[in-house]
């Protein structure tokens, strides 16, 4: 029953994918403990843990916890509008992450409307341009639809660590930024009402901030976000990460998938002569990398589905060492909302990052909070403020919900499967990707982040599931054959329905309909200085 209605629902959802897709128009060191050029004197009231009170000047309208992507992102952007904002980050060195190093060019959109665009200049990123994509031996060449940009507008990839740094570093030059080391254990709370943090200074003395509103952005392993929502994480798998060195890729300039047994690869270009790799391991236990277990596996599993011409950077990189991992999260947003704090970035909401769109969804978030925040002047009504922001959590469904569900259903999709029917499933998406015209620049625009829209993704995941379907049943179809094609719907709709159910049906394709979208901001009095 499943599989025809999500067969009804298909047919009437190409219709929206082919008549609704409209165009539209280093680093430096950052100083510790850092003030800004002018010496800054806005800490709000600071408190040391034995009761002592200093007040150290004006108060703080913000206070970030995190200066990674989304809190240095957020930092600058808050400040611009005239914000003190006090950011706590428990380390300011830069950083060697293997995560977030591809920004897709959606990601870029939006450094451009937050004015922080130059923050991918010197630091030797690189641009991409679209994918390539490898099954059994086969190649598919999928170009972001950038026809309609302007020519910087592409994806890039980079070192995570200098990428931050250099938002850091332009945090810091404002003189309403404090940009402090620090580890913050715990949020203040008063009736209900985050007040401040609690945090331990970079010389070990625990301190305490107070200010208006409190933005918790300390990642995907966040230890605060527990009082702010309801967190539901699931680890599908890992990444292990190697860097290739004098590696040639056979698309310059483009992201590599291998949909390969039994999870996809992926490659791309982080610096002019380094390319990320990322290895797919599903489950929760990864070989061991002290033992060799893991340097193992990927020579015997992983190496013999790469392109020939990656090998031998792929062998040298696992012999080199350095063989790094990380948990892949997913965590739908499930926010609980409180007066006087937030939550952003991974610490929020997370998707598998197979189609990297971790740093792109927090990069939207912060536009909708800031264009927000700006109808706000005086943050200090910490009771009608929350009310006011129930709308963001509506506001950032469309895209951030698209890019989520995405991520998820193509990384179930990619995965191989001892199942005929999801077989057929990743066949049938690898073939329509193929295609070429709306079939690969649709997807494209989807992952991309430049045309994030729920309706567009449903129709051509269905349409995907059809075309399948079709394979199958023509030119004459055997029982065994329509067998196979209603399992293949089902499947599809058992991958893509949970991933939407937990998005939220009504916020993701009918946001208007949610009343916190019409949330108008708190009446203002002056703001208190
Ligand atoms: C393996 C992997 C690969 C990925 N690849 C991509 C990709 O290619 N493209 C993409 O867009 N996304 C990718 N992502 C997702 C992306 O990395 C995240 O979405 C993004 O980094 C989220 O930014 P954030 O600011 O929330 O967290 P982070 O960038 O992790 O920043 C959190 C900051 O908070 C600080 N902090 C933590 N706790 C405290 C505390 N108690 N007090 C003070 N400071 C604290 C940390 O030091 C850190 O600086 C990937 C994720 C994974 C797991």
């Amino acid at each position: 029953m499943s599989g025809v209605l999500a067969f009804l629902l298909g047919l009437f959802l190409l219709h929206f994918t082919f008549f609704g897709n409209k165009k539209r128009p280093l680093t430096k060191k950052v100083r510790e403990d850092s003030y800004s050029k002018v010496p800054f004197v806005r800490g709000g009231v600071l408190e040391t843990a034995n009761g002592g009170v200093g007040r150290d000047g004006d108060a703080t309208d913000v206070i970030i916890v995190g200066a990674g992507v989304a809190g240095a992102a957020l930092a600058c952007t808050l400040a611009k509008d005239g914000r003190r904002v006090h950011v706590i980050e428990r380390d300011l060195s830069e950083q060697d992450r293997i995560v977030g190093e591809l920004l897709q060019p959606g990601g870029y959109l939006k450094l451009l409307e937050l004015d922080l665009a130059d923050c991918v200049q010197e630091i030797d990123a690189q641009r991409i341009l679209g994918y390539a994509l490898y099954k059994d031996g086969k190649s598919a060449h999928l170009s972001y639809p950038l026809q309609n940009f302007t020519s910087d507008v592409a994806g890039r990839g980079f070192h995570n660590g200098r990428f931050i740094q250099r938002m850091r570093e332009k945090a810091a030059t404002l003189s309403n930024v404090r940009l402090e080391q620090g580890t913050v254990t715990s949020l203040i709370e008063e009736k209900g009402t985050v007040k401040g943090v609690t945090y331990k200074t970079k010389t070990g003395e625990e301190v305490r901030a107070y200010a208006p509103l409190t933005v918790v952005c300390d990642g995907c392993f966040s230890n605060l976000r527990r009082s702010l929502c309801h967190p539901k994480v699931d680890i599908p798998s890992h990444f292990v990460g190697l860097v290739l060195e004098n590696c040639n890729l056979p698309f310059a300039n483009h992201g590599h998938v291998i949909l390969a047994d039994p999870s996809p690869i992926l490659f791309y270009p982080i610096g002019s002569d380094e390319v990320r790799c990322l290895v797919d391991v599903p489950g929760q236990k990864l070989p061991s990398v002290a033992s060799g277990e893991m340097a193992n596996y990927l020579k015997s599993i992983v190496a013999p589905q790469i392109p020939r011409e990656i090998y031998p950077s792929f062998i040298a990189a696992i012999e080199k060492g350095n063989i790094r991992s990380m948990p892949n999260r997913s965590m739908p947003a499930s926010p609980q909302p409180t007066p006087g704090a937030l939550l952003m970035g991974d610490a929020f909401n997370m998707r598998h990052p197979l189609t990297g769109g971790g740093m792109t969804v927090a990069l939207s978030d912060i536009v909708v909070l800031r264009d927000l925040l700006r109808r706000v002047p005086n943050l200090n009504d910490a009771a009608a403020l929350c009310k006011y922001l129930e709308s963001f959590y509506t506001l950032r469904k469309p895209v951030a919900s698209t890019i989520n569900t995405l991520a998820g259903a193509l990384y179930k999709v990619f995965c191989a499967s001892p199942d005929p029917a999801r077989k057929e499933m990743r066949d049938a998406c690898f073939d329509y990707l193929s295609l070429g015209g709306t079939c690969s620049s649709g997807p494209v625009s989807l992952l991309s982040g430049l045309n994030p829209r729920p309706l567009v993704l449903v129709s051509h995941f269905f349409a995907v599931a059809i075309y399948g379907v079709g394979r199958l049943c023509l030119p004459f179809p055997s029982p065994k054959r329509m067998w196979l094609g209603a399992r293949l719907i089902s499947g599809a709709s058992g991958i893509i329905f949970p991933i939407i159910k937990d998005e939220g049906v009504r916020q993701m394709f009918f946001p208007a309909t949610v009343p916190a979208y019409h949330r108008s901001p708190p009446p203002q009095t002056a703001r208190v200085n």
